[in-house]
């Protein structure tokens, strides 16, 4: 017998399990279907940001950062240690243990909110049908009102350079590397090749970044980019912009790379190559042919602006569709579109949404860059603070970066938050607030910010672009 619900989810990332719980919170009657295995060999509810996304990244990040730190920060407060070692292999089962509770989690708030949950592969067809291959071999056959589909992204073959798991990597094989390679090409001087990279470079690997672009991080405001490639420079983080990867082969343990860049064709040599050239929509075994869902040229499942599909009833969210592949970009699609099918309003603006990367120092922004605000004729404010002026900042070791606001020119409204420093991630958010209420610098420079604290670094940005910074020249 086919079993109905409100609500069927497929993916159980954090678009679709989000949505799930939400849905069933809504008093909707819910499933969810995911087929990740963990490594223990059971379910692995999480998708790609808890089992080989953000969470296991920023776990290594984590461990990486305290080996760095001892050897490299910690003389200066007047601590030293002989003979530092790491461990690779604990390491890697610390960041599994947290995967491990965290996904662990997942299955027990589903139960806690009566989401029925299904491990296998989900197929939509025709008339909200799901055939669902489950991993216990069993099929079974759900049909629901409404269908959410929720199947995440994958990492981008370059054609010619493919994965073998071993050699040619992608983030998976770059979060449970055995041990730590002499030499780490990198194709690509993404979010993910700078906080990959970053991970093995502390660990001992001379790390060596492959960039097509002319530009460092095109995406984020240009001073913050400039900031962040001079510390990335101390770092000894070789990234060669402008520079093409040809092909790469594998023999003899060894990856040989051949590059076209400034030098003109060059060959490289390499334990291990990890390509992030960017991710691209996972739809295989998700849509049998009568399931009616279009996809774009690019593969995206095709959607519009309230997240449905092609198919009444049917609506997408997540890395599936267009917008930033972001974990809570994810997630909160999901909760408005489950909003709006409750009746609810559904609200998500694109231009709020946060950006981090979190290297050191991180990278953190919201709205719109500088280049942006030039490109549409927008008159717009600055005003910016370094954390070398920041007390807190120099306490606790970490002077580098800052803070850069952008407002509109006649309403003092804040358009721009762009932050290069500790605690990057954090501090942005007092500006995504900011943001959402349509607030303005004035607004943020009329806040009191605890003292000494990072946060201070936003208020005197916000207070410069009225020339009344009190800590730096106006
Ligand atoms: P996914 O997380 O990919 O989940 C989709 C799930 O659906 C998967 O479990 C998949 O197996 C399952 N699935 C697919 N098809 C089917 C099917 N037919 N049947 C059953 N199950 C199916 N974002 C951030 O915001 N912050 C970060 O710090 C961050 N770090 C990242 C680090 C790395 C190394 C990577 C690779 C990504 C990172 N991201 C980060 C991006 C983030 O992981 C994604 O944006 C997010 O996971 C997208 O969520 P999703 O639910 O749309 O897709
Ligand atoms: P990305 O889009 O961030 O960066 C890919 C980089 O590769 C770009 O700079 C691009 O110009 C370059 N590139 C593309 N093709 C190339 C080629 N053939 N040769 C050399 N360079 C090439 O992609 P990513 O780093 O793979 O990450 C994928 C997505 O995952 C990110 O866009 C982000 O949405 C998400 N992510 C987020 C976080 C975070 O929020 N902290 C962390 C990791 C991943």
């Amino acid at each position: 017998m086919t079993e109905q619900f409100d609500l069927i989810v497929i993916g159980a990332g954090p678009a679709g399990y989000v949505a799930a719980i939400h849905a069933a919170q809504l008093g909707l009657k819910t499933a969810c279907i995911d087929k990740t295995v963990g490594k223990d060999g059971k379910a692995a509810p999480g998708g790609t940001c808890l089992n080989v996304g953000c969470i296991p990244s920023k776990a290594l990040l984590d461990s990486s950062k305290h080996y760095d730190h001892l050897q490299h920060t910690y003389a200066d407060h007047g601590i030293s240690a002989d003979n530092v070692s790491m461990d690779v292999a604990t390491m890697i089962a610390r960041k599994d243990k947290i995967v491990k509770q965290l996904t662990g989690g997942i299955s027990q708030l589903f139960k806690a909110n009566k989401v029925t949950f299904f491990h296998g592969t989900g197929t939509l067809g025709a008339d909200h049908c799901v055939s669902v291959t489950q991993i216990s071999g069993d099929n079974i056959e759900l049909q629901g009102k409404n269908i959410l589909l929720a199947s995440g992204s994958v990492a981008i073959e370059i054609p010619g350079i493919a994965f073998d798991d071993t050699h040619i990597i992608d983030n998976i094989g770059a979060l449970n590397l055995d041990g730590v390679p002499e030499r780490l090409g990198v194709i690509g001087a993404g979010v993910i090749g700078l906080e990959l990279g970053s991970v093995w470079s502390r660990l001992g690997s001379k790390v060596t970044i492959l960039e097509a672009l002319p530009d460092f991080l095109g995406v984020a405001d240009k001073d913050v980019a400039k900031l962040a490639a001079r510390e990335f420079r101390k770092q000894k983080l070789d990234i060669q912009l402008n520079t093409l990867v040809k092909s790469a082969s594998v023999a003899e343990n060894q990856v040989v790379v051949t590059i076209e860049g400034k030098n003109g064709e060059q060959e490289l040599t390499f334990d291990r190559l990890l390509v992030a050239v960017g991710r691209r929509t996972y739809t295989e075994g998700l849509l049998a042919d009568d399931s009616e869902v279009k996809l774009t040229e690019r593969g995206q499942i095709a959607v519009d602006e309230n997240c449905l599909t092609s198919s009444a009833g049917v609506y997408a969210i997540g890395d599936a569709v267009r917008g930033p592949m972001l974990a809570h970009k994810a997630s909160e699609e999901g909760v408005a579109v489950v909003n709006r099918l409750a009746g609810k309003h559904g609200h998500l603006d694109f231009n709020t949404i946060p950006w981090v990367i979190y290297t050191e120092p991180e990278i953190a922004w919201v709205g719109k860059t500088e280049q942006q605000l030039k490109e549409e004729g927008v008159e717009y404010k600055g005003g910016s603070f370094p954390f070398a002026a920041n007390g807190r900042a120099l306490a606790g070791g970490a002077p580098a970066g800052m803070v850069k606001l952008l407002a509109d020119a006649s309403t003092d409204e804040l358009l721009g938050a762009h932050i290069v420093g500790a605690n990057a991630s954090e501090l942005i958010a007092e500006c995504v607030v900011t943001m959402e209420f349509h607030g303005s610098s004035e607004d943020l420079a009329l806040i009191v910010h605890a003292h000494p604290t990072l946060s201070e670094a936003v208020h005197e940005a916000a207070l410069h672009i009225h020339k009344h910074a009190i800590h730096r020249p106006n």
